[in-house]
C-alpha cells in the first residue's frame, strides 16, 4: 500500500467502513470485498459491503455473503447514508467510478478517505491510499498483500482464505492465464495453507451450472459463435429473446467468450449481448492485442489487455455492424505475431 504507516495507523483505531466493488461483480470483486470484509471485522471494524447490481448464484456460497447490501436504483437511501457516514470507503476491482453507477456520486461527495485496491489499467486517481498493481492477477492477491503489509497474516482464517482463493483461482482461468505467476501459487499455497480447499471451491465455482445454462452453452456453440479467419476473430451476439428462451440468470454468460479463444489461431474473441438496460461486450485477446484500448476507444469500457468488457447504447445488430467495421482498421494488428 502507497503510504502504508499511515494506512496502518488509520486503521489502528475502529472505524466505519464501505467496501464497494464494481457492476455485475464476478468471484475476484464478491471474493476480495468479502475477504477484505471478513478480515476488517476481525479488527473490530464496522464493516458493509455494498454491490452496485446483483451478481450470480454461484457466488452466494461465500462466507459474508448474507450481509451484503445490493443496491437499487430506486431505493438509494441506505447506501447513500452508508457511504455519506463512513470513515473509510474501499473500491475492489475497479478504478473508475463509472463502474459503480450511481453509487460513484455518493463516494465523490462522502468526505471519508477512499482506498484503491485494483489491477485494472489506467485509474482514474480518485483515492487516498492506492494498492494498485497491473501485474497482480487479481484484486484477491492484491487484498492479500494489504494484510500482509498491514502485519496481520495470522488474521487470515479460512472464510477469508476461501473469497480470496476463488478470486485468484476465477482471475487466472483456474490458474492457466498468462497471469498465473510464481506470486500467484505462492499466495494460493498461502491461502490454502490457513484453510481454503482448492477443490471445493472449484466445485463450487465451475462446477453447480443449472441445466438450462448448459442448454444455453450447447446453443451458443452450436449456432451462434461465428468465427472469422481473415481477422483471427470469433464472435457471438446473443439477443434478450435468446437469453431469455434459456431462462438466463446473472453470471448465465460468464465464461462464454472465453470458447471464442479456445480456438485455434484465434486472437480475439467478443461476446455481445442484450442486457436490455444496455448492450454488454465482453472482450478476450492473445498477445499483444489491446482489447482494453478498443473497449475503451469504441465502447465506453476498458480493463486488462487481455481481458476487458464495454457497453453502447445502439442496438445489438448495430452493435454487432461497428464492431464488424472496425475489424478492417485493427486486421494488420491481428494478423502480425
Ligand atoms: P468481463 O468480460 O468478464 O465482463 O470483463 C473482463 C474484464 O474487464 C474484467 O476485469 C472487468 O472488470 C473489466 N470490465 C468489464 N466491463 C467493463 C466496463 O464496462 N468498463 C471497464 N472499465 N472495465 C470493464
Ligand atoms: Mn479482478
Amino acid at each position: 500500500m502507497q503510504n502504508n504507516p499511515a494506512f496502518k495507523a488509520f486503521l489502528s483505531i475502529p472505524r466505519s467502513v464501505v467496501i464497494l466493488t464494481h457492476f455485475k461483480p464476478d468471484a475476484d470483486a464478491l471474493g476480495s470485498s468479502l475477504g477484505l470484509a471478513g478480515y476488517l471485522k476481525k479488527k473490530n471494524h464496522a464493516v458493509k459491503v455494498i454491490t452496485p447490481s446483483d451478481y450470480p448464484n454461484f457466488l452466494n456460497w461465500m462466507p459474508g455473503n448474507e450481509e451484503v447490501h445490493i443496491f437499487h436504483k430506486d431505493k438509494p437511501e441506505a447506501p447513500a447514508r452508508l457511504i455519506e457516514a463512513a470513515d473509510v470507503v474501499f473500491c475492489l476491482d475497479f478504478n473508475t467510478l463509472s463502474r459503480i453507477n450511481e453509487l460513484g456520486d455518493m463516494v465523490k461527495k462522502s468526505p471519508a478517505k477512499k482506498v484503491l485496491i485494483d489491477h485494472h489499467l489506467e485509474p482514474e486517481g480518485f483515492a487516498d491510499f492506492e494498492q494498485w498493481d497491473i501485474q497482480a492477477a487479481s484484486t484477491a492477491e492484491l487484498v492479500y498483500k494489504t494484510i500482509v503489509e498491514l502485519d496481520d497474516k495470522d488474521f487470515i482464517d479460512a472464510s477469508i482464505a476461501e473469497c480470496l482463493y476463488a478470486g485468484l483461482m476465477t482471475d487466472t482461468g483456474g490458474f492457466r492465464h498468462p497471469n498465473t505467476t510464481q506470486n500467484v501459487f505462492q499466495v494460493a499455497a498461502e491461502l490454502v495453507a490457513h484453510g481454503a480447499d482448492p477443490a471445493k471451491i472449484s466445485k463450487l465455482i465451475y462446477d453447480t451450472n443449472s441445466l438450462e445454462r448448459l442448454r444455453l452453452l450447447g446453443f451458443v456453440l452450436g449456432q451462434k459463435l461465428q468465427v472469422l479467419p481473415e481477422y483471427k476473430t470469433a464472435y457471438i451476439a446473443l439477443t434478450a429473446d435468446e437469453l431469455k428462451k434459456f431462462g438466463s440468470q446473472t453470471g448465465d454468460t460468464e465464461g462464454l467468450v472465453n470458447f471464442g479463444l479456445s480456438i485455434k489461431d484465434i486472437r480475439l474473441s467478443v461476446m455481445i449481448t442484450d442486457r436490455k438496460e444496455n448492450i454488454k461486450l465482453s472482450f478476450r485477446s492473445l498477445g499483444d492485442f489491446s482489447v482494453n484500448d478498443l473497449a475503451r476507444k469504441h465502447f465506453e469500457g476498458g480493463g486488462h489487455k487481455n481481458a476487458a468488457g464495454g457497453q453502447s447504447g445502439l442496438t445489438l445488430d448495430e452493435t454487432l455492424k461497428k464492431f464488424l467495421e472496425l475489424l478492417p482498421l485493427y486486421k494488420k494488428q491481428l494478423l502480425t505475431e
